[in-house]
This record gives structure tokens, sequence and C-alpha cells, in this order.
């Protein structure tokens, strides 16, 4: 099913997860791992399993096995996301029919930050919206894009960040899905300041059950996410049982997620961290 028509049908609410290829040793070992757990969220009914993609193409083979295994041996709608930084424009072009090619008919279409390591970086697209501007001229493919309630670290303000996200809709993205976050207000206040800029298209929260402490803290530092003192405090008490974080990292995701549907969010992306239990009993704890 596209996009369009997935956010459109009554099932709500509409789950869907996220998985990141696995790097470094015994990869083969970790991709055995990651197809397991994919088959146990294959159980929920996702209407998406999405797979992250590294900037500049770093894990394009890894990316595009699992989207493989996802569409052809799970049976499972999935939606590849695809970065433009660092990438000639015949780079992107071949990738995109590739894309095609496999049938598949969703990606979540991003610009990527820089790689560090990388030697020769194209600036054939500087931005997420010259590849939705690519991809609504020249390909069959429905798209959806990246939104952050907290604002990009880059963006001046949120309202600017905003406004990048109305051309995206402009050009047809069908669906925003956020950036994590861990304090519902900061979704509220952009949902509704979106709404007043005209942005129309389905606001979709990132939730992250949280299952170790220190990978909160690499997750924090990375994506540039604002923690509140008492969410840090909540989850620092476990930081010494892994069991014991698991179990919080549920149930305060299931608190969150069941406000956010609440407030009228018409779906849910849970940032899975390619573990399964925890995003399927959030599911189970509030449907
Ligand atoms: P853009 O839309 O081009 O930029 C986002 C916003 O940031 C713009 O609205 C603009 O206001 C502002 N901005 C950006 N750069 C500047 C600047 N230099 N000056 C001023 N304003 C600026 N990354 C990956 O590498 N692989 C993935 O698979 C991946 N998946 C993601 C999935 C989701 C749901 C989200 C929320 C993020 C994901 N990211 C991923 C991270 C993303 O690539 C980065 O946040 C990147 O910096 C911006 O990508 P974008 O598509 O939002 O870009």
């Amino acid at each position: 099913m596209k996009l369009g028509e997935i956010y459109k049908s009554k099932n709500a609410p509409i789950f869907s997860f996220e998985v990141f290829p696995p790097k470094g040793e015994e990869l083969e070992h970790k991709m055995e791992n990651l197809f397991l757990e994919l088959a146990k969220m294959n159980k929920q009914k996702p209407a998406l399993i999405s797979v992250t993609y590294g900037a500049g193409g770093s894990n394009r083979n890894t990316s595009l096995k699992i989207v493989k295994e996802l569409k052809n041996h799970l049976k499972q709608p999935v939606m590849p996301h695809f970065t433009c930084v660092c990438s000639s424009r015949e780079y992107i072009e071949k990738y995109i029919k590739e894309i095609e090619e496999l049938n598949i008919t969703n990606i979540l279409a991003l610009r990527g930050d820089e790689p560090k390591d990388i030697e020769v970086c194209y600036r054939d697209f500087k931005s997420a919206l010259e590849l939705v501007e690519y991809l609504c001229r020249h390909s069959e493919l429905d798209f959806a894009v990246a939104a952050y309630p907290e604002k990009h670290p880059k963006a001046k303000s949120l309202e600017d960040d905003i406004e990048v996200l109305r051309k995206k809709q402009d050009f047809g993205a069908k669906c925003a899905y956020t950036q994590v976050f861990f304090d519902n207000d900061r979704y509220y206040n952009f949902a509704e300041l979106c709404r007043k800029k005209g942005v129309t298209i389905p606001l979709i929260p990132g939730i992250m059950p949280v299952i170790s402490f220190k990978q909160l803290e690499r997750i924090i530092e990375l994506s540039g996410t604002k923690i509140e003192r008492r969410v840090f405090e909540y989850f620092e008490k476990y930081k010494d049982s892994k069991e014991d974080t698991i179990k919080a990292g549920i149930e305060f995701a299931s608190k969150q997620s069941q406000e956010l549907l609440k407030f009228g969010a018409l779906g849910l992306h849970f940032y899975t961290l390619n573990k399964a239990q925890s995003s399927c009993e959030v599911i189970e704890n509030i449907t």
C-alpha cells in the first residue's frame, strides 16, 4: 500500500517500526539476529517497517539487504530511507530506479548529515527539498519526510523549519515522521504551529522505548533531542539494571503514546533500536 493510502485508511492508530543496518564485526551474525527481530515485529502487522540509510551511501548494501528480506521473505511493507547528501545526481537517479524495480512504493526522503570521513562529497542535491522536488517530477514513489518538533539543530527557528516542511508538502510529501522526543508538549506545540502555517499532512510522532541508559545518552547527543531533568532522572534510577531499564522504557513510552493518540496523532513510528520486544509491548499496552 502506498503511504498516501496508509494514512487515509480507517485503521488508525497506524503503527510503523524503524530499524537500522548493523555494522562492525560479525556482521552476518548481527544480520541474522536482526532478521529474527524483524519476524517478531511482523507479528504486530505494522503498516510499514522503515530501514535507515547511511549518509553518502555508507551502508547501502546492508540497508538494501534488509529491505529485500522484508519485501521478499517476510512479505512486509517496507519503506527504505534515502539520503541525498554527498551523492551525485547520477547515483541518486540509479538508486531510486533500483528501489522502484524492487516494486517498492514508498521512501523516506532525507538529506542526511555530511559524513566526516568521506573523501568526495558531491553537492548535486544540497537539501532534502531538492530531493523531494526530484522525486515529485521523476518518480512514482510516495515519499515521507523528516520533521523536528524541537527544531532541527541547524535551523534558525522552528518557524523556518516548518516553512521547509510546508514546501516538502507542496512537492507531494504524504506524511512526516518526527525526530524522537520525550516531552509531548513539544509535539503538541509543533503540531499546532504546523497547522497554523498550512502543514496538513500527518505528523507521525517518533517514539523510542528506552532499552539502555547509555544508548539514551548517545541518542540525545546524536539527534540533539532535549531531555527534561525529570525524564533523565526517571531513567537514571534504573541505569544499573538492564531489565529494569527496559521495563521503565516500556512504561514511559506506553504513557507517552497513549497521550499522543488521544491528542490526535494518526499513528506512531517506533525507533526500535533493532529490538522487537519493547515496541511490541507498548503497542499491546495501548491497543
Ligand atoms: P533538510 O530538510 O534538508 O533539513 C532539515 C531542516 O534543517 C530544514 O528544515 C532546515 O530548516 C534546517 N537546516 C538543515 N541544514 C541547515 C543549514 N545548514 N542551515 C540552516 N538550516 C538548516 N539520517 C541518516 O543519515 N540516515 C537516515 O536513515 C535517517 N533517518 C531519519 C529519519 C527520521 C524520521 C528523522 C527525523 C531523521 C533521520 N535522519 C537520518 C537524520 C537526518 O538526515 C538529519 O536530521 C539531517 O541533518 C537533516 O535531514 P532532512 O532530511 O531533515 O534535511
